[in-house]
Protein backbone atom coordinates (compact mmCIF):
# COMPACT_ATOMS: atom_id res chain seq x y z
CA UNK A 1 0.00 0.00 0.00
CA UNK A 2 1.16 3.19 -0.87
CA UNK A 3 0.16 6.46 0.70
CA UNK A 4 0.75 10.55 1.34
CA UNK A 5 1.49 12.32 4.63
CA UNK A 6 2.33 16.11 5.52
CA UNK A 7 5.88 15.10 7.18
CA UNK A 8 7.16 13.16 4.56
CA UNK A 9 6.95 16.39 2.37
CA UNK A 10 7.77 18.62 4.73
CA UNK A 11 10.99 16.69 5.12
CA UNK A 12 11.96 16.69 1.94
CA UNK A 13 11.90 20.38 1.70
CA UNK A 14 13.35 21.08 5.10
CA UNK A 15 16.23 19.13 3.42
CA UNK A 16 16.20 20.98 0.18
CA UNK A 17 16.34 24.42 2.26
CA UNK A 18 18.75 23.40 4.44
CA UNK A 19 21.89 22.41 1.79
CA UNK A 20 22.98 24.79 -0.50
CA UNK A 21 23.66 22.19 -2.83
CA UNK A 22 20.17 21.12 -3.03
CA UNK A 23 18.66 24.08 -3.11
CA UNK A 24 18.02 24.74 -7.06
CA UNK A 25 15.34 21.45 -6.17
CA UNK A 26 13.39 24.77 -4.40
CA UNK A 27 11.97 25.44 -7.62
CA UNK A 28 8.42 24.74 -9.00
CA UNK A 29 8.93 23.41 -12.02
CA UNK A 30 10.91 20.97 -10.52
CA UNK A 31 8.02 18.40 -8.89
CA UNK A 32 9.21 16.14 -6.09
CA UNK A 33 6.28 14.27 -4.71
CA UNK A 34 6.83 11.60 -1.75
CA UNK A 35 5.21 8.98 -0.31
CA UNK A 36 5.20 5.45 2.09
CA UNK A 37 4.81 2.21 1.24
CA UNK A 38 4.87 -0.56 3.67
CA UNK A 39 6.66 -3.33 2.30
CA UNK A 40 10.21 -4.24 3.06
CA UNK A 41 11.40 -3.57 -0.12
CA UNK A 42 14.87 -5.46 -0.71
CA UNK A 43 17.14 -5.39 -3.26
CA UNK A 44 19.97 -7.99 -4.09
CA UNK A 45 19.50 -8.83 -0.74
CA UNK A 46 19.48 -5.77 0.45
CA UNK A 47 17.57 -3.59 2.47
CA UNK A 48 15.80 -0.58 0.37
CA UNK A 49 14.83 1.89 2.87
CA UNK A 50 13.56 4.81 0.10
CA UNK A 51 14.42 5.22 -3.81
CA UNK A 52 13.85 8.19 -6.21
CA UNK A 53 12.05 7.30 -9.60
CA UNK A 54 11.99 9.81 -12.52
CA UNK A 55 8.47 9.28 -14.04
CA UNK A 56 8.46 9.04 -17.55
CA UNK A 57 6.70 11.55 -19.73
CA UNK A 58 3.89 9.70 -20.83
CA UNK A 59 3.01 9.49 -17.54
CA UNK A 60 3.11 12.78 -16.94
CA UNK A 61 -1.14 13.22 -17.89
CA UNK A 62 -1.87 11.27 -15.23
CA UNK A 63 0.74 11.93 -12.22
CA UNK A 64 1.19 15.49 -11.70
CA UNK A 65 5.05 15.51 -10.48
CA UNK A 66 8.83 14.77 -12.32
CA UNK A 67 10.25 12.54 -9.44
CA UNK A 68 9.10 10.03 -6.81
CA UNK A 69 10.77 9.64 -3.79
CA UNK A 70 9.09 6.96 -1.57
CA UNK A 71 10.36 5.56 1.51
CA UNK A 72 9.54 1.85 2.40
CA UNK A 73 7.99 1.68 6.05
CA UNK A 74 9.11 -1.68 6.35
CA UNK A 75 12.56 -0.73 6.09
CA UNK A 76 12.57 2.62 7.95
CA UNK A 77 10.70 2.79 10.98
CA UNK A 78 13.52 1.50 13.04
CA UNK A 79 15.53 5.01 11.54
CA UNK A 80 15.40 7.78 14.05
CA UNK A 81 14.97 11.32 12.83
CA UNK A 82 18.44 12.17 11.93
CA UNK A 83 18.33 8.81 9.79
CA UNK A 84 15.61 9.64 7.89
CA UNK A 85 16.80 13.18 7.14
CA UNK A 86 19.90 11.60 5.73
CA UNK A 87 18.27 8.90 3.85
CA UNK A 88 16.22 12.25 2.31
CA UNK A 89 19.13 13.95 1.46
CA UNK A 90 20.48 11.19 -0.02
CA UNK A 91 17.46 10.14 -2.40
CA UNK A 92 17.29 14.15 -3.11
CA UNK A 93 21.18 14.15 -4.27
CA UNK A 94 19.24 11.46 -7.19
CA UNK A 95 17.23 14.17 -8.46
CA UNK A 96 18.99 15.80 -11.25
CA UNK A 97 17.36 18.89 -12.58
CA UNK A 98 18.77 21.44 -15.62
CA UNK A 99 16.18 24.31 -15.70
CA UNK A 100 18.20 25.27 -18.59
CA UNK A 101 16.79 22.54 -20.79
CA UNK A 102 13.97 21.56 -22.89
CA UNK A 103 11.28 18.85 -21.91
CA UNK A 104 12.48 15.86 -20.74
CA UNK A 105 16.11 16.81 -21.18
CA UNK A 106 15.45 18.55 -17.69
CA UNK A 107 15.27 15.91 -15.99
CA UNK A 108 17.49 13.07 -14.95
CA UNK A 109 18.39 10.56 -12.14
CA UNK A 110 21.83 11.03 -11.23
CA UNK A 111 23.68 7.77 -10.53
CA UNK A 112 25.88 7.14 -7.13
CA UNK A 113 29.27 7.88 -7.58
CA UNK A 114 30.32 5.43 -5.43
CA UNK A 115 30.20 1.41 -5.34
CA UNK A 116 32.43 -0.64 -3.47
CA UNK A 117 32.71 -2.95 -0.67
CA UNK A 118 31.74 -2.22 3.19
CA UNK A 119 35.13 -4.23 4.20
CA UNK A 120 37.19 -1.74 1.75
CA UNK A 121 35.29 1.58 2.88
CA UNK A 122 36.02 0.41 6.88
CA UNK A 123 39.35 -0.68 6.66
CA UNK A 124 40.54 2.58 4.17
CA UNK A 125 37.95 4.74 4.07
CA UNK A 126 35.56 5.86 1.14
CA UNK A 127 38.54 7.35 -1.08
CA UNK A 128 40.90 5.36 -0.87
CA UNK A 129 42.18 5.19 -4.99
CA UNK A 130 42.57 8.76 -5.04
CA UNK A 131 42.28 10.71 -1.74
CA UNK A 132 43.64 10.59 1.57
CA UNK A 133 43.02 7.91 3.56
CA UNK A 134 39.88 7.47 6.17
CA UNK A 135 42.75 9.07 8.97
CA UNK A 136 43.65 11.73 7.02
CA UNK A 137 46.96 11.55 6.54
CA UNK A 138 48.33 12.57 2.74
CA UNK A 139 49.35 9.91 0.44
CA UNK A 140 52.83 8.63 0.72
CA UNK A 141 52.74 6.79 -2.54
CA UNK A 142 55.57 9.34 -3.93
CA UNK A 143 57.72 8.81 -0.76
CA UNK A 144 57.32 5.06 -0.65
CA UNK A 145 58.28 5.02 -4.64
CA UNK A 146 61.83 7.22 -3.81
CA UNK A 147 62.53 5.40 -1.16
CA UNK A 148 62.40 1.69 -3.07
CA UNK A 149 64.22 3.66 -6.05
CA UNK A 150 67.52 4.81 -3.74
CA UNK A 151 67.09 0.78 -2.54
CA UNK A 152 67.48 -1.05 -5.66
ZN1 LIG B 1 20.65 5.93 -3.83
Amino acid sequence: MYWQEDDLDALGKNVIQKYKELNALDDPDCRIVYQYCDKAKKSNGLEVFADTELVKEKLKLFIEADFIITFYTGNTEALDADRLEKLMYHELCHVGYNPSADGMARFCIIPHDVEDFRSVIDKWGIDWVKGDDKTGRKRTTKTRRSKVQKQT
